[in-house]
Order: C-alpha cells, then structure tokens, then sequence
C-alpha cells in the first residue's frame, strides 16, 4: 500500500498546481466516449489510450461483457442506459486484450470449480464459448485464446445492440461502435472492420483510415 500513499501525495501536490482544471472537472462530467474493458490491472483505458481525467467513461468488469439486456441486474445495464442516455457519448469501445484470463478460463469451466460466482459472470459469455468449440476447433493453445478474444469483442458489440439506450441511439445515427483488442505485448491495439470484417493495428493506418474502422450500422443501414 505504500505506494499508493505517496502516489496520493504526490497527486494532491499537482492538484494544487493545477487547481483551474480540477474545479472545471468538479463542475461536471462531459466524456464523449463510453469505454468498456476488462479490469486486468496491465490494461488501464486510460493509459493505453493517453486520455486525461474527464474524457473515458469506463466500465470494466473480468473478460470486457456486455451481458445482454434483461440478463444481469447488475451495473452493466446501468452504466451503459447513464453514458448514452444522460452522459450522450458519440462513440462506445468494447476493448478486449490478448492473454486475458477471464476468457482463458471461460473456455476452461473446469478451472472454475472453486469460483461458483466467476463461473456465473462468465455464463454471460457462453456464446463466445461455443463459436469457439463449434467454429474453431481446429486451434489450441495461444491460437484459441487469441481467437475467443477477438470472437469475444465481437459477441460484446452485438449485446450491446439489446441495450434499448443503445438500439435508439444506432437508429439515429448518433452512436459508433468499436470493437478493439489491445496486444499486451507489443503495446498495439487492433481494431475491427464491417468493411473488411478484419482486425488491423491502428498503429499502422494513417489516422484518417484509422478512424473509418468501426463497427458498421445495421439498424441505420437499414433505415436507408
Ligand atoms: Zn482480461
């Protein structure tokens, strides 16, 4: 705990330092941006994505789920119904993460036996579960895991579509979905496209192109 209270000092310190923006802060939240991630302490959303105090409304949970409306009376829902209806972010990412144990472990029940309310939690990701038993059974090991993960992000983005706060706002055109994965060991973060209906690093596009690869709009789509 050490230090985490000279961390705390050390904040107050800048605090003082910077006092015109944090009573600004104080005033009211306005991020733009709903970030759902997993809550493994190496993937902070704020670091990975160099975002300051104000600017992520962040949702994690163990293995990034987005249980489906009506399925969990848990915070999910709440979180999610409070960033889009109140808050009015423009763009929601479900980011997942390569090596992530609560994925690892979703593909191996058995390895829960001793944790009855992680095995429950992860329930909400047995769809993911059997696209990788039906779909990929020809992949083991880090092969497997790095596809559930993606499989995963994927699943998320489409029960976030259940969420009637969410379905409004597609319809209206005035949410965009990502689906990303962070790569812990090369610090790249990949992101899906209905274009191409691929994961491509983010790193390596020109920011315009990097900023076209997103989720398409089924529900806007089909308004057209
Ligand atoms: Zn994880």
């Amino acid at each position: 705990m050490d230090h985490l209270l000279s961390g705390l000092h050390q904040f107050h310190t800048q605090f003082g330092r910077e006092k015109d923006f944090y009573s600004k802060l104080a005033g009211g939240q306005h991020p733009s941006v709903l970030f759902i991630g997993c809550s493994d302490s190496r993937v902070d959303p704020s670091i990975i994505t160099q975002s300051g105090l104000g600017e992520l409304f962040v949702m994690r949970n163990a293995g990034n789920i987005v249980p489906c409306y009506g399925a969990s009376n848990g915070g999910e829902p709440a979180t999610i119904e409070y960033a889009v209806s109140a808050l009015g972010v423009t763009d929601i990412v479900v980011c997942g993460h390569s090596g992530c144990g609560a994925i690892q472990a979703m593909l191996n029940p058995d390895s829960m036996e001793k944790l009855p309310l992680v095995r429950g939690w992860l329930n909400h990701a047995e769809a993911t579960r059997r696209i990788i038993v039906e779909n990929y059974a020809n992949l083991t090991g880090e092969d497997q895991l790095a596809a559930a993960v993606s499989e995963h992000v994927l699943v998320q983005i489409e029960n976030l579509q259940t969420h009637p706060a969410v379905a409004v706002k597609l319809q209206r055109g005035e949410v965009t979905l990502h689906a990303w994965v962070y790569q812990m060991t090369s610090g790249e973060v990949w992101a899906y496209s209905s274009d191409d209906g691929k994961f491509t690093a983010l790193t390596d596009l020109p920011p315009e192109e990097a900023g076209r690869r997103k989720v398409g709009n089924p529900r806007q789509a089909k308004r057209k």
